[in-house]
């Protein structure tokens, strides 16, 4: 394979052993550029992200052509728009982890806390509910991410993005992580006089 792909194998592998992601659902792609063109390394459609191999990564351009065969996954547009929107952003990791997107569900938002950098708003982005997989979906999130790190998709799950993909995974278990601790203070708190 003309890109390399094994990171993001050992990324889809991680994620699903960490729970963040499970069945067939999320997704992980890589930007490379090569002669002056952009090769988009993503995960195929309907396949666990926990077992992985190399050839089941599908190649396309940013425009979406195959550069090999198999099927990118459905949020093949999403990933692109944001690569189009985004120069410094070379990795994108796409997850349905639960503490994060039950908050995605409810009308809590996620506090923004140390580690995202410097702390610009209190909460973090969320984008509204367009249905999964769809372009609406894929332009919304070009021209709402803006320059965030993490954004959350209301009704379905988190997006994370970086100029690598250990750092794009990093964040998504940092989201995680911070959802889960914010739900866990949230139900001690509930009743602060027993
Ligand atoms: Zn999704």
């Amino acid at each position: 394979m003309v890109v390399n792909v094994k990171d993001i194998i050992e990324v889809g592998k991680n994620l699903y052993n960490q729970k963040l992601v499970s069945g067939k659902s999320g997704n992980i792609s890589i930007r490379v550029k090569r002669d002056g063109t952009d090769i988009i390394a993503i995960t195929p459609t309907l396949r666990s992200l926990g077992d992985l191999n190399e050839e089941d990564i599908v190649l396309v351009d940013l425009n979406g052509n195959l550069l090999t065969s198999g099927t990118p996954s459905s949020e093949l547009n999403l990933h692109l728009e944001v690569y189009k929107v985004r120069d410094d952003v070379n990795a994108i990791v796409h997850t349905h982890s639960p503490y994060a997107t039950g908050f995605s569900f409810s009308s809590k938002k996620i506090k923004r806390l140390e580690g995202f950098g410097k702390i610009k708003t209190p909460f973090l982005k969320e984008i509204d509910y367009i249905t999964p997989g769809s372009i609406e979906l894929a332009k919304s999130v070009g021209e709402n991410i803006g320059d965030e790190d993490v954004v959350v998709l209301k009704e379905h799950g988190i997006l994370t993005v970086s100029e690598n993909i250990k750092e794009a995974e990093s964040l998504a278990n940092f989201i995680e992580e911070i959802a889960k601790t914010q739900f866990v203070s949230h139900m001690l708190n509930l009743n602060p006089n027993k």
